[in-house]
């Protein structure tokens, strides 16, 4: 099939853990792989945030990247995105009216891209499957005031998803969270995403070098407030005998970044300043050897939609440890693959981390069993069921039209 992909502000082309990249753009780049891989027409439709970037670029994965002009050519944080829309679904309806390329099927993530989806969609007669990725519902409830989301986000996610073909949710909880905003059952159907587990697997002798005598406790995601970094931090002052490591952050420099700022601030208050080391932003093909340097994942967010870095982790044969909350409930068994602890409590993340650390027999079980569990969610069966989908959709379009 011809598939377009529209990720407004996550190009799969950007280096991941600064502010505005993060899971969306893996998982469009994964996604887009695994789909072109089983020979579909994939292109993925971002906004052009450099002069310098060409209009389409091909991915070594077999998909195109395309830089549509919409605003300034200049990096902008996705919550200044909106006035910008109208411009990009302009664009891409001119695009696919004069071109020769079409696109049978249009997947959108994130809210913003659902808006210009249906935009074009309606004036090409193309159906839309809308991803969220992250909820701005849930996102206000945890954040308050300190969310800088348009005023309208909640409003126009739930029209979203009465106006679009079908939903993708990617977890139970989030199935829950669409259906009290006013979106029906019957639109969402659950397909979780992947984890590229070629790459991440156990590999020994592929690892990060890492000073020996102490654990290696693992932590991973843009250095945002809801993926609960200053938890572990804090979590770490009863674990002498540990190191925590960070990767994330905004490519580049760390020092001048205000959040890295902030954690090496509470490390130092913590008394770990010695044990807790940030090391920024890491390209995605370097987290598998990050992941392997490791004894144990440790995930604290205050809520989270999906949860790949445990997958990830897990799928190198990591033993994990998350915060019982959103898409993580659904990803770790809690006492098969890992343990789940309450949000926001250093001393429930304490205690479970020292029992795992003095019980290397239940950290290889929680290994092995997260590895075979990871294996379920490769992004081939995730694009296989994405395509049946995209193919139905496209045929009661067609049906409606004829
Ligand atoms: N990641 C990465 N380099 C980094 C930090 C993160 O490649 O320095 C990747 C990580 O491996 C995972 C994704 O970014 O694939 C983060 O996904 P997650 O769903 O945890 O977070 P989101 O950004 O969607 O909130």
């Amino acid at each position: 099939m011809r598939i377009a992909m529209l990720s407004e502000h996550g190009s799969p082309l950007a280096v991941l853990g600064g502010t505005d990249a993060g899971g969306q753009n893996a998982h469009v780049a994964e996604l887009s792989a695994a789909l072109a891989a089983a020979g579909h027409d994939v292109r993925v439709y971002t906004r052009r945030d450099d002069p310098a970037l060409p209009t389409t670029v091909g991915d070594a994965d077999g998909y195109d990247v395309v830089h549509v002009p919409a605003g300034p050519a200049e990096r902008l944080a996705k919550d200044e995105l909106l006035p910008y829309l109208p411009e990009f679904s302009r664009w891409l309806v001119d695009r696919w009216r004069s071109g020769n390329w079409q696109p049978e099927v249009i997947h959108a993530h994130y809210w913003m891209s659902g808006l210009v989806a249906l935009t074009a969609g309606r004036q090409v007669g193309r159906p839309v499957v809308q991803t969220y990725q992250d909820l701005g519902v849930v996102k206000r409830r945890h954040q308050g005031a300190q969310d800088t989301s348009p005023a309208c986000r909640i409003a126009s996610e739930r029209e979203l998803g009465c106006r679009v073909d079908r939903v993708v949710a990617q977890c139970s909880d989030e199935v829950g969270e669409l259906v009290r905003l006013g979106v029906p059952r019957s639109q969402i159907v659950v397909v979780p995403a992947g984890v590229n587990v070629a790459a991440l697997a156990p590999r020994p002798g592929s690892a990060v070098a890492r000073a020996a005598g102490r654990f290696r406790l693992l932590t991973v995601g843009r250095l945002v407030p809801r993926k609960g970094f200053e938890t572990v931090i804090r979590a770490m002052a009863p674990l002498p005998d540990a190191e925590c490591v960070v990767v994330g952050g905004p490519p580049g420099a760390l020092e001048a970044d205000p959040s890295a700022q902030r954690l090496w601030a509470l490390a130092e208050e913590c008394g770990v300043a010695d044990r807790v080391q940030l090391v920024g932003a890491v390209p995605r093909e370097a987290m598998g050897d990050w992941y392997r340097s490791a004894d144990v994942l440790v995930a604290a967010p205050w809520y989270e939609p999906f949860g790949l870095t445990l997958l990830e982790a897990m799928a190198c044969g990591l033993p994990v440890v998350g915060t019982a909350v959103g898409g993580l409930r659904d990803t770790v068994v809690d006492g098969v693959t890992g343990d789940l602890v309450p949000a926001r409590s250093p001393r429930a993340l304490s205690t479970a981390l020292r029992r795992l650390l003095d019980d290397e027999p239940r950290r290889s079980a929680y290994a092995s069993a997260g590895r075979e569990r990871a294996q379920t969610y490769s992004w081939s069966a995730t694009a296989e069921r994405l395509a049946e989908l995209y193919a139905e959709v496209a045929a009661v379009r067609r049906s409606t039209l004829g």
